[in-house]
C-alpha cells in the first residue's frame, strides 16, 4: 500500500502577513517543515496533493460568504501558494506522482476527486499538513476517517490563528480519530 501528502491551503491569503484571511506568524512558522516533508516526498516519488481553497468573488451562494471576508479568489495572488512553496511547486507540478486540486470547502474530500484519485493509486495512508489545524485540517482528517484511511499529523507541519483551536484539534485528531501526532 501507498502514503500520500495533502497539502492544505498554504496561500498567501491564510499564510503572508497581509493575506485576507491570515494565520500570520504561526502559519509562517510552518514553512521550512512543510518543505522538508514535500521534499521527502517528492524524492522518494510518493504521492503529493495540494488541496487549495477556490472562491468566486462576490459569490453570493456560498456558505463562507457569511462568516469570512472575501479569501483565495480564483486568479488572485493570494490563492498562490506561499513563498517558497510556489516555485517548488512549479519545480515538480510536471511529475505523475504530484497534483492539484481546487477545494470549495474544509473538507479536502468535499467535492473534489481526491478519493478517487487516492484509492486508484492504493494509497491507505494520509499524512496532511498546512492550515488551520481546526478548520480545513480537521474536516479533511475526519473525513479521511469515515473513509478508513490511516493519518498521519505532524504537528510541526500545521497551524492555526487561533492556538487554542489548535491544541484542541491535536489532541482531537490521536484521542478521538486514532491519528499518529508527530
Ligand atoms: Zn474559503
Amino acid at each position: 500500500m501507498n502514503k500520500a501528502l495533502i497539502v492544505v491551503d498554504y496561500s498567501n491569503d491564510f499564510i503572508a502577513t497581509n493575506g485576507k484571511l491570515t494565520c500570520g506568524e504561526p502559519g509562517q512558522q510552518i514553512e521550512q517543515n512543510i518543505i522538508n516533508k514535500i521534499e521527502t516526498y517528492n524524492n522518494n516519488q510518493d504521492f503529493i496533493f495540494y488541496l487549495m481553497d477556490y472562491h468566486l468573488e462576490n459569490d453570493p451562494y456560498h456558505p463562507e460568504t457569511k462568516l469570512f471576508p472575501p479569501h483565495n479568489i480564483v486568479n488572485t495572488e493570494g490563492r498562490q501558494l506561499y513563498n517558497q512553496l510556489q516555485p517548488q511547486y512549479e519545480s515538480i507540478q510536471d511529475a505523475e506522482h504530484v497534483f492539484w486540486i481546487d477545494k470549495t470547502r474544509y473538507s479536502s474530500f468535499a467535492g473534489t476527486h481526491l478519493d478517487s484519485l487516492l484509492r486508484e493509486r492504493n494509497v491507505d495512508t494520509v499524512e496532511i499538513v498546512g492550515v488551520c489545524t481546526d478548520i480545513c485540517v480537521l474536516h479533511t482528517a475526519v473525513d479521511a476517517y469515515n473513509l478508513n484511511y490511516n493519518i498521519i499529523i505532524p504537528s510541526n507541519c500545521v497551524a492555526s490563528f487561533n492556538q487554542a483551536g489548535h491544541e484542541w484539534a491535536l489532541t482531537h485528531f490521536e484521542n478521538s480519530i486514532g491519528a499518529v501526532v508527530e
